[in-house]
């Protein structure tokens, strides 16, 4: 499709190119062809007046025509030679710059079929189990009351996970509309990471984990409904990938146009391996499949990056597999 739609649009650029290339031809030969005539106009009076009685007694001598002839076929072969010099010129540049046009289109195109891929690909683990459940449910002709309950439960917690999917798969298309823009206000840091952490307070508790802030009083410059979403994100997964009864800090200090804010916990850690790939959509390191309960899609840092960097913040991971994580994130701070 892109190579169909690039040779098109390198037909266009050439159509126009050699339109105007033609045009201008035809204006240069006309004005040539006019200037030769004169030529040989003024040439005929010369020789007239050279010649006296001329013009009386002889008629006027007529213009060479074969080397009139001669001349207006150099200028066509001149004019021919420069129309097809600037055809090669029009369908090579036309080439690569429509290859140049199409490429973020192209870019966008095969970011949402990877899109389209993976989430269909998530969607379907939970959809076979739902689908695997309700059919031996159904072939079971013995199925009690509770059986049904049970299934139903299950089916739920399916569902649930689904829903969760689709929100967050929602949540990162929206981040990544191109028109999207990211607003600049004036946010109170203190403000903005105590709303999160009064946000994931209960489920850390539940957890039996302790959340410890040390916040100086920064102002930043930022989306003041995106950024709290990060700090959700950081906190959610720091308390999924800790051991109950663990404890998570999070710290911030600034430099002079930064402020950076570290949420550290004592979890399972990341291995050296999973390090460059952790904030790429749907990727979930093997240690958070097998050694943690944890439900998850691999979106929540896709997400987070992608609202740090559209508000021109910073987001760094250090870890060690065994000793806890920090993520650290830096953002602008209000001039
Ligand atoms: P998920 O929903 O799987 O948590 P994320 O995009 O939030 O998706 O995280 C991607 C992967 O990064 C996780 O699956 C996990 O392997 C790793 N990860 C993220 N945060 C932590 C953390 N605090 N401790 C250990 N591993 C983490």
């Amino acid at each position: 499709m892109f190579d169909q739609a690039r040779i098109k649009l390198t037909l266009w650029y050439t159509v126009i190119i050699m339109a105007i290339s033609l045009s201008f031809s035809l204006v240069v030969y006309k004005i040539q062809m006019q200037e030769i005539d004169r030529f040989a106009r003024l040439e005929r009076i010369r020789v007239e007046r050279r010649i006296p009685g001329v013009g009386v007694f002889m008629p006027f001598p007529e213009p060479d025509l074969e080397l009139l002839t001669e001349a207006r076929n150099r200028i066509l072969s001149a004019l021919g030679i420069v129309n097809l010099g600037i055809l090669v010129l029009a369908t090579a540049s036309g080439y690569l710059l429509s290859g140049r046009t199409l490429q973020p289109i192209k870019d966008m195109v095969d970011e949402q079929n990877r899109f389209v891929g993976d989430a269909s690909h998530e969607l379907r683990t939970p959809l076979t189990s739902l689908k695997s459940a309700i059919e031996v449910f159904l072939r079971d002709k013995k199925s009690t009351l509770s059986d049904s309950k049970k299934l139903a439960q299950e089916s739920l917690a399916e569902i649930n996970k689904m829903q969760s999917l689709s929100d967050a798969m929602l949540q990162l298309a929206q981040f990544q509309k191109p028109s999207r823009r990211a607003r600049k206000e004036k946010i109170s840091l203190k403000n903005l990471i105590m709303g999160a952490t009064a946000k994931m307070d209960p489920v850390a508790k539940s957890k039996n984990i302790k959340i410890e802030t040390d916040i100086p009083e920064i102002t930043i410059t930022g989306d003041e409904f995106e950024l709290p979403d990060v700090f959700v994100i950081l906190l959610d997964n720091a308390i999924k990938y800790s051991k109950s009864g663990g404890k998570i800090s999070i710290k911030a200090d600034s430099n002079e146009k930064f402020a950076i804010v570290r949420i550290s916990d004592e979890g399972i850690g990341i291995e050296e391996k999973d390090l460059p790939h952790i904030f790429e959509r749907f990727y979930r390191a093997d240690s958070a499949r097998t050694k943690t309960d944890a439900g998850g899609y691999g979106l929540g840092l896709a997400i987070a990056q992608k609202i740090v960097l559209d508000n021109n913040g910073k987001i760094e991971v250090e870890s060690k597999p065994g000793n806890g994580t920090t993520f650290s994130v830096s953002l602008q701070k209000a001039g």
